[in-house]
């Protein structure tokens, strides 16, 4: 494995050389063939708990800590960074994208503000359960090698065994890696890691001066569009969209407080510190936006020395979020529909139904699901609907089926499901039901071998999640 490394030339406060603390008994838990075939990652059974636990670093690698700011639920912290997490270094895959390796919950680093720089299996596993599942369901997303145990208790509550993640990105670089520059008034700093983003995951972007950092935050702004109308299309519920937890390259990171949406109600909120709804399923791309907003205040000095000139030239796009977003956001609910090009009336259409599923407290998967099958007569078209379908019918097509079977999964990780493996981890460093679950969980879109998988919980009522510390 040849590791190399991208970032220790962009700004010396930007990447710190930094150990992980070694643990002591390492032990593998969770290992992911596919994404190590995918990075030609070979490691040897037996050294895969040492070297992904950050025991035993190849001599090669320089581990960094990476710093970056963030407006965290709108308040700004300058300096946050890799407080718990160890960059190694970025592998080529077998199309010669770059990799971020990066393990997380390996210990204290100068960003850890008195953190214990560690990680709890818990939110370790549901990491790696939630990024296969939503990479299998076609959205962009952070994905998980390995998941080690420490061997030692992290303090909690309540107190849970520690692990380590090892997580895969195409890039570590954050909305608010460019407030940690933009705030240290380091424009030579900002430059480079603003031409590093772009050589890494905008290289179509070829003009110079500021034409190329406006070409730069257009990109970003249509790639946040995709990810939140791809997050909004399967019920995802990121639940933490603060400016450091938002990638440049558009993949989904921080599996945190995330869960998904049964019955549908825009106003859907599971993390138990969002007490405003801030983070909400329906107030997702409000905030996308608003996060594009702080990367575009960011690159301000890229655009021209005087700050009304660059804002004359960087609000357009920022102002031009919500019609871009409209007009991706429609096109994802006449795909979940199969309905047949644009109709004026179809948004009625479609904010009637949504009305249907809010009064019915019907769930979202199953009723897109069921709305997909009825088209070949596999289901019925749940009551509540069947009115508001003769109109709905009226716009389907032969191709409809094929495209909402495309669109609408059947599967999804359910929120109770995922927390019973995790409490299974915690108890036991294992699931009996994890193996099979994963992989009901590669085929999203086509019958799951066990129907109970598919059902919601009885009650959600009391359902909330936590930040994963
Ligand atoms: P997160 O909530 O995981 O997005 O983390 C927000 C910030 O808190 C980041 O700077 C993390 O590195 C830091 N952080 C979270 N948990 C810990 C921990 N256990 N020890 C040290 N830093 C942490
Ligand atoms: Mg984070």
């Amino acid at each position: 494995m040849k590791l190399a490394s991208r970032y220790t030339d962009i700004a010396e406060s930007f990447a710190i050389a930094d150990r992980p603390s070694p643990v002591t008994q390492p032990s593998l838990l969770l290992f992911n063939e596919a994404v190590a075939k995918q990075l030609s990652i070979d490691i040897p059974l037996t050294e895969r708990a040492t070297l992904l636990s950050g025991n035993h670093i190849n001599e090669a690698v320089e581990p960094i800590a990476l710093g970056y700011s963030g407006h965290q639920f709108g308040h700004f912290s300058a300096r946050l960074g890799d407080g718990r997490a160890h960059f190694l270094g970025a592998v080529a895959d077998d199309q010669g994208l770059l990799w971020d390796i990066q393990l997380k919950g390996s210990g204290a680093t100068p960003f850890s503000r008195g953190g214990d720089g560690r990680c709890a299996i818990g939110p370790a596993v549901r990491e790696y359960i939630m990024s296969e599942a939503m990479h299998a369901l076609g959205v962009p997303t952070t994905r998980c090698l390995a998941v080690v145990a420490t061997g030692e208790t992290v303090y909690r509550q309540p107190p849970q065994p520690g692990a380590i993640v090892t997580r895969v990105a195409t890039s570590h670089i954050r909305v608010g890696s460019f407030q940690y520059l933009a705030t240290q008034g380091d424009v030579a700093g900002l430059k480079k890691l603003a031409d590093a983003a772009i050589a890494r995951h905008y290289p179509s972007i070829t003009s110079a001066g500021p034409e190329r950092y406006l070409a730069f935050l257009a990109a970003v702004i249509d790639k946040q569009i995709e990810l939140v109308v791809s997050w909004m299309r399967v019920g995802f519920i990121h639940g933490v969209m603060n400016t450091d937890n938002t990638l440049i390259s558009g993949e989904t990171i921080d599996y945190g407080p995330c869960a998904m949406m049964n019955h549908f109600d825009f106003d859907t909120v599971f993390s138990s510190i969002d007490r405003q709804g801030r983070y909400g399923f329906g107030n997702q791309p409000n905030i996308a936006n608003w996060n594009c907003a702080r990367l575009a205040e960011s690159l301000m000095p890229l655009i021209n020395d005087d700050d009304d000139q660059a804002i004359a030239l960087l609000s357009p796009l920022i102002n031009g979020f919500a019609e871009k977003f409209n007009h991706a956001f429609t096109a994802m609910w006449a795909q979940k529909l199969g309905l047949d090009g644009h109709e004026p009336q179809d948004s009625e259409l479609v904010a009637q139904l949504l009305a249907l599923l809010k009064e019915h407290s019907l769930d979202y998967t199953n009723t897109f699901d069921a709305l997909t099958e009825s088209l070949i007569g596999n289901a019925e078209i749940p009551t509540p609907l069947i009115q508001w379908s003769t109109l709905w019918l009226q716009r389907t097509t032969t191709g409809s089926y094929e495209t909402m079977r495309e669109t609408n999964p059947k599967l999804i990780p359910r929120n109770h499901i995922i927390e019973k493996i995790l409490k299974d981890f915690a108890e036991s460093h294992q699931s009996p039901i994890l193996s099979e679950y994963l992989t009901a969980l590669q085929n999203p879109y086509t019958q799951s071998v066990n129907e109970s998988w598919s059902h919601p919980p009885l009650d959600e009522s009391g359902y909330h999640t936590f930040c994963g510390t």
